[in-house]
């Protein structure tokens, strides 16, 4: 780290020689911008950046601005003085500012911006006397008081607005800019009690005390509620820090030659190549956003200040062909001059993105590669899911919010069991399934539903893996619901919302709201085929999803699928008969008993496979041994209990002692996993069968697909556990392959998901073709807590910093990261030619699929939905260490 707190803008870009990532990174976005425009000598109102590094400093001295830095501050300030001829804290002719914070991201949520710096009830009177314009002093002046006493000290903005509104009133006028001068000046002596009866003490009239204020107000801002949560949200580390950036006022509220606005060089709602924006006359800051009055559209500046107009059109060209990307650009207009005061890379829709990823390919200014990085491969999901009716959503207010568990908008009548979702859909209509959690036995109502609420449980709770393996949109652990199932009814916000009222919520905001907002169906246009293609060119890892179902992969294989990474056997034992011979087989007292019940779960399973077989054409299908503990598909309630023990045709008091011998303390480290196998060799014998006879069937019907089975071991901690199964795998399949009389490769591999297996994967590879990391069970286990428990208390982690992210959402890869990375090595050392993937909920976090790429990964698996997003981020991964290498 460098010493150098402090640059003026006219040093920056040569200092850090243009190149904007370092620049970022130290000035921030906005102060990397603001130095490349002075570089390019485009009007910019003169100023410099505190870095980023003092934010850190400043942390690191006990949130205080030290000795040095402070001291630097006002040489600045002497500096800029010289640069603009006004003096800081003059009467007559006052230099003021606006201190204003950057991260290197944008990040909404951070600290307002405070303008007109520098003023006090004597250099107001200056500035009035100098420019002849009282109004525009005092207006000024009121609105620092506002601004300081909002941002720097937490007086509710509120105060400020309603005395405006009631002096408005009292005059008659509709707007702002009709109050007059004495009207202002009134204003800021009501604003400056305002400050006083809040703070007990007068407002500050020095501006050095005003400034330093505002700067530490800056970086206080970086550590609060708003930003804490946008952070994690974003993954935007903690320690980046952020800029402050302090620069010459241009004033947009000195009459009506100025004004000031804000403007896209293309449109960032449809990517369209056209200048889009707005403005307002005599206005400052953000009255364009703020709504004081109706703006108007930036065609217009043509007609009012034509030279203007063409000098603005002139930079934004120039600054999109510098930044060779869509710019959002702000400007203000002083008597008649044009001022730039910030540049960015616009954020846009997901659709626009492709668009202008696109559109700069075909003009010229980026090529396809630098196009993987042009959208961000979170933003695809908003292509593949319904959106709610924009206009309508503006209008709507939420009642309560839970996790963005599974993206996508839905609403429709609420419902409170998978039973009646069912019903209710068979009916036609469109339902929301709401449920305290979601279990197994859900599915079917799951899968009808337009949508899924939850009140309890995390982003890997049952309900949100289902339901993103769906494409169905959830909100998960919305725990200020209170559900009544008998009344069918819920508490949200002291609103009572009954079954069959409508609902609507959105997965990828997790907001609820207790009206029916329209949804707009998903377009994939043309431009995503196009755009994907390029990603498919540069990205190593292979993308396969996890799939249950032949609908699923389907699904999937729309999505760019090139297998299915993970087959979870357990889900094709709920739906209905199947259950039941699940049932006989887990009370069934002999070995015999058992494999009565197994071979009535045989056809079912094996035409399972075949299904899936048929989908997937050939491609890779990796199936997973049953893994749930046991008693999953035993009943709970009592009369669920009688009925049961009814169709079973044992006594109540039997299947008890079945469910009370299952019970266990800990059923996540309990009689699951290959752990079933290893008691119950008949288990995967029978699946064994299934999947050899699949394979065997489907070859016959389709040679051309040479499917080739991959058998999945899960849970596996030990080799000779391994080795144990193994062998009645391989006895099995060798047998049935022998007398069909067919030639039929297959594979047999495990899941990591073990911290032992991942110590010992140099032994375990010598039985393990494949190695499939069930980062899910991995990360539980290496952290020690359970993902279904660890909602409750890592809320007071990310809180006090301890972690910054869910590890169960973005793989951890310090911790289970290293363990990863050392079953890579040590099972290649073994097995040169092992195939290795990842299949737990991380295989669609983008920033994990980096690390996998990095980690030498053959693929990773995720659910059909993420599969376009696993591809970028796939993609952006590969041209990342291309660059690095370069
Ligand atoms: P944000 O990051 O929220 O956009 P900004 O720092 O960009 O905050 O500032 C908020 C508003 O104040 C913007 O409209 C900006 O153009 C305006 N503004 C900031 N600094 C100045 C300045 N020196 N002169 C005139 N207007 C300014
Ligand atoms: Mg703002
Ligand atoms: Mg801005």
């Amino acid at each position: 780290m460098s010493n150098k707190f402090l640059y003026y803008f006219s040093e920056g870009s040569e200092a850090f020689h243009g190149d904007m990532t370092t620049m970022k990174n130290t000035l921030g976005g906005k102060g990397a911008g603001l130095a490349e425009m002075t570089a390019a000598g485009m009007p910019v109102p003169q100023g410099f950046t505190i870095t980023t590094d003092a934010c850190t400093q400043y942390y690191k001295d006990g949130r205080q601005i030290n000795a040095d830095i402070e001291k630097d501050i006002f040489e600045h300030m002497k500096g800029l003085e010289k640069i603009t001829g006004k003096t800081f804290g003059d009467i007559s002719n006052p230099l003021l500012v606006s201190v204003r914070s950057g991260a290197r991201q944008s990040m909404p949520g951070m600290m307002d911006t405070i303008l007109n710096l520098g003023l006090n009830d004597e250099s107001v009177e200056g500035l009035a006397r100098k420019t002849n314009n009282a109004r525009f002093a005092y207006d000024s002046y009121r609105r620092f008081v506002q601004m300081f006493a909002d941002v720097v000290m937490g007086v509710s903005k509120s105060l400020f607005e309603e005395e405006i509104d009631k002096m408005k009133a009292e005059k008659g006028v509709k707007n702002d800019v009709d109050l007059t001068a004495e009207d202002l000046k009134q204003l800021v002596a009501v604003f400056k009690k305002i400050y006083e009866d809040n703070e007990h003490k007068p407002f500050p009239q020095d501006p050095k005390e005003q400034l330093i204020e505002a700067v530490k107000a800056v970086f206080r801002s970086w550590d609060n509620p708003r930003a804490n949560v946008y952070r994690k949200m974003n993954e935007i580390p903690y320690e980046w820090g952020t800029a402050v950036n302090v620069q010459q006022m241009a004033f947009g509220n000195s009459g009506d030659n100025s004004g000031t606005g804000v403007a896209f060089t293309r449109n960032p709602a449809t990517g369209e190549k056209a200048l889009f924006g707005e403005y307002l006359i005599n206005a400052q800051g953000e009255d364009v956003v703020a709504g004081v009055r109706t703006p108007s559209p930036i065609s217009h500046l043509k007609d009012q200040m034509p030279q203007v107009y063409d000098q603005f059109v002139e930079i934004a060209t120039r600054l999109e062909n510098h930044f060779k990307d869509m710019q959002d650009m702000e400007f203000t207009i002083e008597d008649g001059h044009l001022f730039m005061l910030q540049t960015r890379n616009g954020k846009r829709t997901a659709a626009a993105a492709l668009k202008v990823a696109c559109d700069l390919v075909d003009e010229g200014m980026i090529n396809e590669e630098e196009a993987v990085f042009r959208v961000e491969p979170k933003q695809l999901d908003a292509l593949l899911h319904p959106q709610f009716d924009a206009e309508v959503l503006k209008k709507s207010k939420e009642i309560g919010h839970g996790l963005a568990a599974s993206p996508g908008a839905a609403c429709g009548k609420v419902v409170f069991s998978a039973e009646d979702a069912k019903e209710w859909a068979t009916k036609g209509e469109k339902v929301i399934l709401v449920r305290l959690e979601t279990s197994p036995e859900d599915i079917e109502g799951m899968a009808v539903a337009q949508g899924i609420l939850t009140v309890r449980g995390g982003m890997t709770s049952h309900a949100a893996v289902v339901a993103r393996g769906m494409g169905t949109c959830c909100v998960s652990g919305c725990g200020e619901i209170t559900v009544d199932y008998d009344k069918k009814q819920f508490t949200l916000a002291g609103k009572t919302v009954k079954e069959g009222d409508y609902i609507s919520i959105d997965g990828s905001t997790g907001k609820v709201y207790d009206t029916a907002i329209p949804t707009v169906p998903a377009s994939i246009s043309g431009n995503f085929g196009r755009f994907m293609a390029w990603a498919d060119k540069a990205r190593k890892l292979q993308v396969y999803t996890n799939a249950d179902t032949p609908r699923d992969a389907k699904q999937a294989r729309e999505f760019g699928a090139e297998g299915i990474g993970l087959c979870r056997t357990e889900h094709m034992f709920f739906e209905g008969e199947r259950i039941k011979a699940m049932r006989e087989m887990i009370v069934a007292k002999t070995v015999e008993e058992r494999k009565v019940a197994l071979a009535k779960l045989l056809p079912y399973q094996q035409g399972d496979f075949e299904g899936l077989y048929e989908v997937m054409e050939g491609r890779p299908v990796i199936i997973r041994y049953l893994d749930p503990p046991l008693h999953e598909f035993l009943p709970t309630k009592e009369e669920d209990i009688k009925e049961i023990a009814g169709e079973l045709k044992i006594t109540v008091e039997e299947l008890k002692n079945v469910i009370s011998s299952l019970h266990e303390f800990n059923p996540m480290m309990g009689h699951r996993g290959c752990r079933l196998s290893v008691s119950y060799p008949e288990i995967a014998e029978m699946q064994t069968t299934a999947v050899i006879n699949a394979a065997i069937n489907v070859n016959k019907k389709h040679p051309e697909f040479k499917t080739e089975p991959n058998i999945m071991i899960p849970l596996v901690g030990e080799i000779k556990e391994l080795k144990f199964v193994k062998d009645i795998v391989t006895s099995t399949a060798d047998r049935i392959i022998k007398e069909a009389g067919v030639d039929l490769n297959y594979q047999v591999g495990t899941m990591i998901e073990i911290p032992r297996a991942a110590l010992t994967a140099g032994d375990i590879a010598k039985e393990a073709e494949f190695f499939s990391f069930g980062t899910n069970d991995l990360t539980q286990m290496t952290f020690g807590f359970s993902r279904d428990d660890a909602g409750k208390f890592l809320d007071s982690y990310y809180e006090n910093k301890i972690y910054e992210s869910d590890p169960f959402a973005h793989l951890d890869q310090v911790g289970v990261g290293k363990l990863i990375k050392m079953a890579v090595a040590d099972g290649r050392a073994t097995r040169p030619d092992i195939h290795l993937g990842i299949c737990g909920e991380h295989g669609g976090d983008p920033s994990s699929v980096e690390f996998c790429h990095f980690a030498g990964l053959n693929y990773v698996s995720c659910s059909p939905f993420r599969v376009p997003i696993a591809r970028l981020a796939a993609a952006q991964a590969a041209i990342k260490e291309k660059r690095a290498k370069a």
